[in-house]
């Protein structure tokens, strides 16, 4: 039987109707770019799997790396011990992260980054003394699938069942260049109403809102009002960060540097998960009492996994590299070119590009959005590219590692798809 046939008997995949789409692709194997399935069929994976595959599926520096630090130490508990890894990991971290970051905080996945990130900023203010129960969060954001994520997330879809039991949010749009003026004027309002504790976004680009795009300096009144307001501020770069936007994190571009960072996804490369709340010295010290309870008791099992640290290690110093600033150049000045080759075509609404990610609005009825993506989907699979449209926008978030070759034959294919739809 093949593995589509015996996944069907006990799995339940994330993020889909099985009554309607009962079927999953059976993958084998992964190598670079390429996926190849159970019949053998090779795909370009041309969003590296959800972001995370940034150097290239199975990449040979880094599973080195993963497999010596496998044979000396596995596993230990975070809250006892320490190890090279951990404290490797943070040094290199700190070096790259915004100037104000100082301390690392280890979680297992985007989602409980966030809710970290969160707990984080209501527990500052409640070890100051000082009740604090709202967060301000952007319209369209998504931070992930946990209780406190899913509150702050406004893409409500997904929400439905549990708007009962999500927390205060107070939500203020997203800046497009024209409206700062209104979102400051209502940013007042909301701080004169409401204890706010922090405001978390999605810097620069918002991901499953479909890659849009805002500009660093209209984000950057918005933080230089919070912190003015002592309102901490909270980057979700769990999808921005490690280069995808051309610098090594999107805060990086923007003047005002956030409080908290939430990362995640390309953090471990695609090998394994892990994620990390980083925050300043100044929030940390709010936690240092004699008491406690002043601590943060936040804890996941696997913290700062050993195997989980030398995999980010790895990923750390392939980022660095000159070749990979190179290519992460390479891939955005190609997206440049194709935007220009594609803006005016009938069935384009409107393109967009940053760094390795680039966006592509369609120009279709609306009431195929369903419909149009499964049959997009299937398109690009039948000629051997993995897309994965957001509706009507389709997405490009390439490993940085991909071939000009490989880059302009997905390029073609959504060119042919755009003469389909
Ligand atoms: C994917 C994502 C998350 C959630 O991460 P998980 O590891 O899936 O829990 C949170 N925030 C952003 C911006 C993301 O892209």
């Amino acid at each position: 039987m093949s593995l589509q046939e015996r996944d069907k008997k006990h799995l339940w995949h994330p993020l889909k109707q099985h009554q309607t789409h009962p079927n999953s692709l059976g993958i084998v194997k992964a190598k670079g770019c390429i996926l190849t399935d159970e019949k053998g069929n090779e795909y370009i994976d041309a969003i590296s799997s959800w972001y995370t595959c940034m150097f290239g599926h199975c990449n040979e520096f880094i599973t080195s790396c993963v497999y010596k630090q496998m044979q000396t130490l596995d596993q230990i508990m975070f809250s006892d011990f320490t190890h090279e890894p951990a404290v490797k990991l943070s040094e290199e971290l700190i070096k790259i992260l915004p100037e104000n970051q100082n301390r690392i905080f280890f979680n297992d996945n985007g989602s409980t980054a966030v809710e970290a990130g969160i707990k984080m900023a209501l527990q500052y203010y409640f070890n100051k003394g000082e009740k604090r129960n709202t967060f301000i969060a952007l319209e369209n954001g998504f931070h992930g699938d946990t209780f406190g994520a899913m509150s702050v997330s406004g893409l409500s879809v997904y929400n439905g069942p549990f708007e009962d039991f999500l927390m205060d949010i107070e939500r203020i749009p997203v800046p497009n260049g024209t409206n700062n003026k209104e979102i400051i004027h209502q940013l007042e309002k909301i701080i004169a109403e409401n204890n706010i504790a922090g405001f978390i976004y999605e810097p620069l680009v918002q991901g499953a809102a479909g890659m849009q795009i805002h500009k660093a300096d209209d984000l950057n009144e918005i933080l230089k009002f919070c912190s003015e307001n002592k309102i901490l501020t909270i980057a979700d770069e769990v999808m921005t960060g490690f280069g995808k936007t051309g610098n090594h994190f999107a805060s990086n571009e923007i003047a005002t540097k956030p409080d908290i960072i939430c990362l995640s996804k390309a953090l471990t490369a695609g090998l394994i998960p892990m994620a990390i709340t980083s925050c300043t010295e100044e929030i940390y010290s709010r936690f240092l009492s004699n008491d406690m309870a002043k601590g943060f008791f936040h804890c996941h099992t696997y913290s700062a996994n050993p195997i989980a640290c030398s995999a980010a290690i790895a990923a750390i110093e392939l980022l660095q590299t000159d070749e990979i600033q190179k290519n992460i150049k390479q891939i955005s000045n190609a997206h440049k070119a194709f935007e220009a080759r594609i803006k005016n075509h009938s069935k384009v609404n409107a393109t967009r590009s940053k760094g390795v990610i680039l966006a592509i609005d369609l120009n279709t009825n609306s009431s195929r959005y369903g419909t149009l993506r499964d049959q997009l989907l299937q398109f690009f699979m039948d000629r051997g590219v993995f897309l994965r449209p957001l509706g009507n926008t389709i997405y490009i978030q390439p490993p940085y590692i991909i071939t000009d070759l490989e880059l302009q034959k997905v390029y073609k294919t959504i060119e042919a798809a755009l003469e389909i739809v």
